[in-house]
């Protein structure tokens, strides 16, 4: 037997992991459980490479034990092993860097111990539980002698050489902690395994019994994976039952080895007032579990997917502070999202109907997209959909398809904001594009101008609000050039008499032929905030700037024409009329500040009138 000193790293190391969280203690099982697949399947391919491995029949398992009389907890593979020399390199020095990594950490920070659970320390974990271990192990070399490989977890390890019948593979037995004698409990360890090692690619015996694991579909060609399996997969992983709406199956093999399975809800659980859903996406690596639910791995709008990204490129141990700032997860990352766009892209193409049901359920999240993840604008902004002039009510529309619509001397896309389609049908901005026979988007949700706005363009057309001024249309032949309608002189007389009449209040009067339904309608100047951001600065009680609408008169509406004239002879009952069309104009923009100033006047117009 020889004594042989632990390097000064694995005492460091040991020092903190002996002082562990009580509640860290579990991650234990699944390092171990981890090494006995990564040995499995190491010994796999020597199979398939080396001419020579001992004990070539012997099945590929592990075998997992727990004697609750002996507080002792056995962890048994047999996979590829270890020989003597290896022994004294992996379970003697700090072989790993990731666990050197987390050593460098823990000495910065003074400490540790908070992070245990999160960092997978490997090997060495096993003493948050142990207060002894023994390790046996026989390499796959046939002329490697089996070796035993005792520690405390303390100052070394005592190794001498194990029996000759010694099978092939590793065999770990756990002398338990007395407060950590849970883990000879077997519904503790089933429980356990449960939780992280449900996809471990090898058969695993629990006392003597074949646990039940879960296939990393995930893994698979798909091409191999039945609808069933999906079903079952998702109803496993999201708790749920019934069958997604939607799944990805999605595997890369460069720039980084990544396989994920994603699913899509049938119902979004926000609108059914279950509050914020929370990320539900875990992070495997190899089939064995990270995080349950990293923070950061799908941007926030992705919200309401469940499922399992796994990348053998990423470190077992990696910490949680450590996934919030890689790199190679923020790679991770944009890969996901933007194939996770190209598979609702393709969904709507295949599928409309069930791409439909998903906009219903979930465009908010879209739109949530568009606004807060700029490099998947153009992307997200062909998902986006809506009605419009051209859609019977409740039918939905695209931008692409519109595009495909647009008149030949259409330049630009038009659009229009309001809450409900019935209320759009009836505006009067809607005037000067119907007679041009352009259609007009309806935005009938909250945030839509936010969103609309902030696309600017699609398919390099401009994308314009038709409720703004500057508005420019190609010109019309004039449809009706022989109703009366007010000269040139008239209508400046007309709007001259408007600007000052109304001082300071619009940045211009004029009049349009952008209106005719209505005898005047108000426009959103250039400068201008849009009524719903004036909205929400007031919701958030910030101070909101004054707006300076301009207002656009119908030279052919009677009641502007009786204006014009009025002016001339009765200034006061013409400013009554003026202030009534005016106000009426700003509320169906939205841009009316006071309607009880509308109210009175209407009252006070009426008594002039009546009087007459
Ligand atoms: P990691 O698994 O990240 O390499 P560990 O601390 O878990 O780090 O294990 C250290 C090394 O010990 C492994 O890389 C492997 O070479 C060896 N080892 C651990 N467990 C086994 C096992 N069951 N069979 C064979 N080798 C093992
Ligand atoms: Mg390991």
């Amino acid at each position: 037997m020889a004594h042989q000193q632990f390097q000064t790293e694995v005492r460091q190391l040991l020092d903190i992991v002996i002082h562990a969280f009580y509640s860290d203690r579990e991650v234990f099982v699944r390092e171990l459980v981890s090494n006995a697949s990564d040995a499995l399947e190491k010994l796999r391919l020597k199979q398939l490479t080396e001419s020579a491995v001992y004990e070539p029949e012997r099945e590929l398992r592990i075998a997992i034990t727990t004697d609750e009389e002996a507080k002792t907890l056995t962890i048994a593979d047999s996979g590829i092993g270890m020989t003597e020399e290896e022994v004294v390199e992996f379970l003697g020095t700090i072989a790993h860097s990731g666990t050197k990594k987390f050593l460098e950490a823990a000495k910065e920070k003074g400490g540790a111990q908070d992070l245990i659970g999160q960092f997978g320390v490997g090997f060495y974990s096993v003493f948050m539980a142990a207060d002894k271990v023994e390790v046996t192990t026989r390499s796959w070399q046939p002329d490697a002698a089996p070796v035993h490989w005792v520690s405390d977890g303390q100052e070394g390890y005592e190794l001498e050489a194990a029996p000759a019948d010694t099978p092939r593979g590793t065999s770990i037995l756990i002398h338990l902690k007395e407060d950590a004698a849970n883990f000879s409990k077997p519904d503790h360890v089933r429980y356990v395994l449960g939780k992280y090692s449900n996809f471990v690619g090898f058969p695993i015996d629990f006392n003597g019994e074949h646990l039940n694991t879960v296939q990393a579909i995930w893994m698979k060609n798909k091409k191999d994976v039945t609808e069933e399996e999906y079903t079952g997969f998702y109803n496993f992983i999201a708790h749920t039952e019934g069958k997604p709406l939607t799944h990805m199956h999605f595997s890369a093999d460069a720039p980084i080895v990544l396989n994920s399975v994603l699913f899509v809800p049938e119902e979004n659980p926000e609108m059914m007032g279950f509050g914020r859903t929370k990320p539900d996406v875990a992070l495997y690596c190899h089939k064995v579990l990270i995080d349950s639910k990293p923070d950061k791995l799908l941007p926030e709008w992705l919200r309401f997917l469940s499922g399992v990204v796994d990348s053998e490129d990423l470190p077992l141990n990696i910490s949680r502070e450590m996934l919030q700032d890689n790199s190679l997860l923020r790679r991770i990352s944009g890969i996901i999202t933007k194939r996770f766009i190209k598979h609702l892209t393709e969904l709507a193409k295949n599928d409309a109907d069930t791409y439909e049901k998903f906009w219903r359920g979930f465009g908010r999240y879209i739109k949530e997209g568009i606004v807060t993840s700029w490099e998947h604008k153009p992307e997200l902004s062909k998902l986006l959909r809506f009605e419009s002039t051209f859609t019977d009510a409740g039918k939905l529309t695209s931008f692409a398809d519109y595009v495909s619509r647009m008149k030949e001397n259409q330049k630009d896309i038009y659009v229009l904001y309001g809450a409900s389609r019935a209320q759009l049908e009836h505006s009067p901005y809607l005037d000067a594009l119907t007679a041009r026979g352009f259609e007009v988007c309806f935005f009938t949700e909250g945030g839509d101008p936010f969103v609309v706005d902030g696309l600017m363009k699609f398919d390099e057309k401009d994308i314009k609000a038709i409720d703004r001024a500057g508005l420019e249309l190609p010109p019309m032949e004039d449809t009706a050039p022989d109703a009366p309608a007010l000269d040139e002189t008239a209508a400046k007389t007309l709007t001259d008499w408007v600007t000052e009449a109304f001082k300071d209040k619009f940045s211009k009067v004029s009049t349009t032929d952008r209106v005719t339904s209505a005898p005047a309608i108000a426009l959103q100047a250039e400068n201008d905030l849009s009524p719903e951001v004036k909205a929400y600065l007031r919701a958030m009680g910030q101070e909101v700037p004054e707006t300076h609408p301009e207002i656009a008169f119908n030279p052919r509406n009677p009641i502007v024409l009786k204006l014009a004239e009025l002016q001339g002879s009765d200034t006061e009952l013409a400013k009554l009329l003026a202030t009534q069309l005016i106000d009426t104009a700003l509320l169906r923009a939205g841009m009316l500040d006071d309607p009880a100033a509308l109210a009175e006047n209407s009252q006070q117009l009426l008594e002039k009138l009546l009087n007459k």
